[in-house]
């Protein structure tokens, strides 16, 4: 028989997947299912980055490179950091990884061990507490609430530090819920963590650029006093609509770059050349098709936040980043999982149940707005129908 380690008992899932796989199912039947599960944008990559992709191949761009990444698309990740944070970042520091996910999973692995704890946003992105539970560590939930506009509370999350806590992961602008924490609040938190200055942070800033009404994006590397202990989580797949290309980036500070480099040779060797490539043309070549996605997101988000309010016993909290709703749906008397799959199974309305990003997730379930206009208008009229029949 065979006997693997415990963590794979522990390991989840992200239900975001078994929904898409369920939609594509009942749509392979013939239904008319409209997907606002899944979190991907839903426009193609802009042709300059695929092009570049192209002619890197077409060039022979074909074998390893650096474990790293290419030094022209480090520098060019560096250069962003400072164009739109101003803050000085040394390509030495950066590294390129095959996706966001992957410096998740770098970061919790470096600090995850039985008897370490782990703060981690609860609703949120559901990786961050499978991957805890993988390495025997101690997930501590950090509560997101409605309440606080689903921003990120300096104050619960700075008492919730113990001796034994050694990783810290903040997420802004936020999956599930589309919270931006303000400025004035990550103060609050890098102040405080002045008393604490062995835990690491894992700040996930992947949405940075998907921002609405004005709001600013904080990052934690604009922070002095922390930047021998952050990790910063970032990548191409939702600003450039790459999420099939498996691209991301981090920036780890001095510490840990070697660490991180090690594990790029014994696991992965380096991110597709290609790739690479798109990535530099990403970051160097025009962003019109950015600034394009994020006025239609922002269309969309308009639409979804004004219909689900229309909807009896439903209320949504203007999102102010990332491309979700996360509406309040106690009032339609329905627990969130059931109602997700009933919205699937019989209203043909792809969801996902709030309790999937977490404990605090009871009562709300998420809407992703990375869909056409029309279908956001026809998965609204559903829902309204659907609801309104159960009463
Ligand atoms: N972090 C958050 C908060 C996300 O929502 C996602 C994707 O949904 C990721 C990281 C992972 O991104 P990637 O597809 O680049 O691995």
């Amino acid at each position: 028989k065979l006997k693997t380690i415990a963590g794979f008992d522990r390991i989840g899932e992200e239900n975001a997947f078994a929904v898409l796989a369920r939609a594509g199912e009942l749509s392979a039947q013939g239904c008319d299912v409209i997907n606002l599960g899944i979190g991907q944008p839903d426009f193609a990559t802009p042709g300059h980055i695929v092009e570049a992709a192209v002619k890197a191949l077409r060039d022979g761009e074909h074998g390893y490179t650096p474990a790293t990444g290419i030094a022209p698309l480090r520098e060019a990740v560096a250069e962003d950091l400072d164009r739109r944070h101003g803050v000085a970042v040394d390509p030495g520091h950066v590294m390129i990884v095959p996706g966001g996910k992957v410096t998740m999973f770098a970061a919790i692995l470096m600090f995850g061990e039985p008897g370490a704890e782990i703060l981690y946003p609860d609703p949120g992105f559901p990786i961050y507490r499978s991957m805890i539970e993988f390495t025997g560590a101690t997930p501590i939930p950090v509560p997101i609430r409605e309440e606080n506009g689903f921003a990120v509370s300096a104050e619960e999350m700075l008492s919730l530090i113990t001796p034994r806590t050694r990783l810290l992961i903040v997420n802004s602008p936020a999956n599930p819920c589309g919270g931006v924490t303000p400025r004035a609040e990550i103060d609050r938190l890098v102040a405080g963590l002045d008393a604490h200055p062995g835990v690491a942070i894992l700040s996930d800033e992947i949405y940075d650029q998907m921002l609405y009404d004005g709001e600013e994006h904080v990052s934690l590397l604009s922070y002095p006093s922390i930047r021998d202990r952050l990790i910063l989580l970032n990548g191409w797949s939702k600003t450039y609509a790459m999420t099939g290309w498996r691209l991301g980036y981090s920036v780890w500070p001095e510490a840990l770059i070697g660490y991180a480099r090690k594990l790029a040779v014994n696991c992965w060797s380096c991110v597709n050349a290609p790739a690479q490539f798109a990535a530099l043309e990403a970051l160097r070549g025009p962003q019109v098709a950015v600034a394009e996605m994020l006025a239609e997101f922002d269309a969309r988000r308009e639409l979804v936040v004004a219909g689900l309010n229309a909807i009896e016993g439903v209320s949504c909290i203007r999102p102010k980043g990332a491309f979700y709703a996360f509406p309040n749906i106690t009032g339609t008397g329905w627990q969130a999982k059931p109602l997700a799959s009933a919205l699937l199974e019989e209203a043909g309305v792809a969801t996902i149940g709030g309790p999937d990003f977490g404990t605090l997730g009871e009562g709300y379930i998420r809407l992703s707005y990375a869909n056409s206009r029309e279908n956001i208008t026809r998965a609204l009229e559903r829902m309204g129908e659907f609801l309104a029949r159960g009463r």
